[in-house]
């Protein structure tokens, strides 16, 4: 690897460069492939690259050790990647003889500056072109010196993609593969791969009853009993946390007059995201919130405040709707209805700083009890499109930072990122397969207060404007759902555990026994279940593993006599015989939590 470049850019180059080596291949597989396979973009991904094609049928996995065997001797021949430049009407014969549309059309759309010059190949003068072997392909660069350094890649999987994304257009097919420097750097993907696949959360969502999707309500979840007792267990933490922190809990209307969606800007900025209501006519006059913002702001500005009253916390696990495309929605991570342990704090200029801690405090809180690592992205100002004063922003920026710094909060800066009303922090969790998972946002806000006209009194009586902080520490909670389901592997912590306990009798002679047991737990507030089926122990233990249920309690002979049970403990294995009263004792112990 060059010296001069940094690592995650050669893998992108390394992926990229695999991803033409890829589509050379497949066209190996039809006769005259160069002028029926038909070529349209592959750039490289997070780990991974793909190419778009229209092929003449279908690709299947059973396909992949074909194509990788032209892809292994393309890389053994080791040709160098040659860049060129060639005038428009040289580029667009070149691609007419072999019938490649998508690709004149990225030409014509590079001659009419359409396609910006970071997307495909463009030069000053004419096309950027890369040759490798005995394949060309229509490219901007840069790409990794010859085929050889490719060697450790793995053709993945493949899926349906539209030209350009529009669904008006030819339906084409995505190869993914991945490639890596190593082939110990290969191995592991593919490992974290096969591990993260036995953890997706659709599939352990199925099987451990916690969430169903059904094609009459796309992107809605229906929450099963356990599922949903997930989700009011944490919904009810968190509001508790707020509660303690001096957040006031709202609930707020779902439907919301169009003017005050152009009072908020959604109209303007997020109208296409929204579901909205017709009249007859069929205008829209209303639509579904996709955010809390504009109703709290209505709140806020219902009564006079002054500035004894900041900060002021209007906390809403309100339903959100939002009209995601159907093609983009996965599991709980993609969804149409959602909640959020939602905030707003209204502050003045002074007070960003201590908010901010309090705000950073929650999020080491609520992180810190899931044994979630986190980081932030800081988005900064843009110099050509923000609002109000650069003072200000500028303050607000050293505030910010330096509360990062305080907290020793692993940050990276994205200058110029932030939206025209105020910087940004993106957090993102680093989950127990580590990865990184976006979750939580806290936005700082000068603009909807402007839009709002909101005052606060200020101690020598003129009225002045409050800054508004939007901030989510779990984000949606059913995203933060799925990315527990797949931390944990679907082993919750008991506290959260939606059964915490399965009492099972070795026969029916215990019976009397167990439901003691059974009963006592359930009256202190342990969730526990009974199996005094006929099955053997041995079935009964198998099921609360798949269950991933935190303890087994096995009763029989010898636990009736003595007044014990034998536990067996999900993380811990085989505990042994315990007196009823100490195992009560230790499972109130670990429930007894509070974020
Ligand atoms: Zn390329
Ligand atoms: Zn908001």
């Amino acid at each position: 690897m060059p010296e001069s470049n940094q690592p995650e850019d050669y893998l992108e180059r390394l992926r990229h460069s695999t991803a033409h080596i890829m589509a050379y291949a497949v066209q190996q597989l039809f006769p005259d492939g160069e002028h029926t396979v038909k070529l349209a973009i592959g750039p490289p991904i997070e780990n991974e690259f793909y190419y778009d094609m229209e092929v003449p049928r279908p690709i299947t996995p059973d396909d992949f050790s074909e194509i990788e065997k032209h892809m292994k001797a393309m890389i053994k021949a080791n040709a160098p990647f040659v860049q060129e430049t060639w005038t428009f009407d040289q580029a667009r014969e070149w691609f007419a003889e072999r019938n490649q549309k998508f690709k004149l059309e990225l030409i014509d759309g590079i001659s009419d500056q359409e396609v910006s010059a970071s997307d495909e190949g463009v030069a000053d003068e004419g096309v950027s072109i890369y040759h490798n072997g005995d394949f060309t392909d229509l490219c901007k660069g840069p790409h990794i010196e010859k085929t050889g350094e490719c060697r450790y890649f793995k053709l993945l999987r493949v899926s349906g993609a539209y030209w350009r994304g529009d669904s008006n257009r030819e339906q084409l097919q995505r190869i993914y593969g991945t490639a890596w420097e190593t082939k110990n750097d290969l191995q592991a993907y593919l490992k974290q791969r096969e591990e993260a696949a036995k953890r997706d959360h659709r599939k352990l969502g199925r099987e451990l009853e916690l969430f169903q999707m059904h094609p009459e309500s796309p992107g809605s979840v229906f929450w099963l009993p356990k599922g949903a007792f997930i989700y009011n267990h944490l919904s009810e933490k968190v509001r508790k946390l707020y509660l303690s922190e001096g957040y006031q809990e709202v609930r707020t209307p779902l439907i919301y007059d169009s003017s005050l969606w152009e009072t908020s800007g959604h109209w303007e900025h997020f109208k296409d995201d929204m579901f909205l209501i017709e009249n007859e006519e069929g205008d829209p006059t209303s639509a579904l919130k996709p955010m809390n913002c504009p109703a709290h702001m209505l709140i806020y500005k219902s009564v006079r405040h002054s500035y004894r009253d900041l900060p002021y916390r209007l906390h809403d696990q309100g339903v959100l709707h939002r009209n995601e495309a159907t093609g983009t929605l996965s599991g709980l991570s993609r969804v149409r209805q959602l909640c959020q342990d939602d905030a707003h704090n209204f502050v003045t200029e002074d007070q960003i700083a201590d908010e901010y801690e309090r705000i950073l405090g929650l999020f080491q809180r609520i992180y810190g009890t899931f044994d979630l690592p986190f980081r932030c992205d800081f988005s900064t100002r843009n110099p050509d499109k923000f609002m109000g004063d650069v003072d200000v922003w500028n303050r607000a920026e050293d505030i910010l930072e330096s509360v990062l710094k305080n907290n020793q909060i692993e940050y990276t800066v994205d200058p110029g990122e932030a939206a025209f009303y105020g910087p940004k922090l993106d957090f993102q969790v680093r989950d127990s397969l580590n990865r990184d998972v976006q979750c939580a946002t806290v936005q700082l806000d000068f603009q909807l207060p402007e839009r709002f006209e909101l005052i606060y009194i200020a101690p020598d009586g003129s009225e002045k404007r409050p800054v508004v902080i939007h901030r989510a520490i779990c984000g949606s909670f059913e995203r933060f759902i799925a990315m527990l389901i797949e931390h944990y592997a679907g082993a919750f912590p008991t506290w959260l555990s939606p059964v915490q306990c399965v009492v099972m009798t070795i026969s029916q002679k215990f019976v009397d026994y167990a439901t003691e047991v059974q009963q006592l737990l359930l009256q202190k507030d342990c969730r526990v279940v009974l199996d005094n089926s006929d099955d053997k122990i041995g079935a009964k233990i198998r099921q609360a593993r798949l269950q991933r249920v935190p303890y087994m309690l096995i009763i029989g002979e010898r636990e009736q006599q003595s007044r014990t049970v034998s536990v067996r403990s999900r993380d811990e294995g085989d505990i042994g015989a315990m007196p009823l009263d100490s195992f009560v004792d230790k499972i109130i112990r670990e429930v007894d939590l509070d974020f």
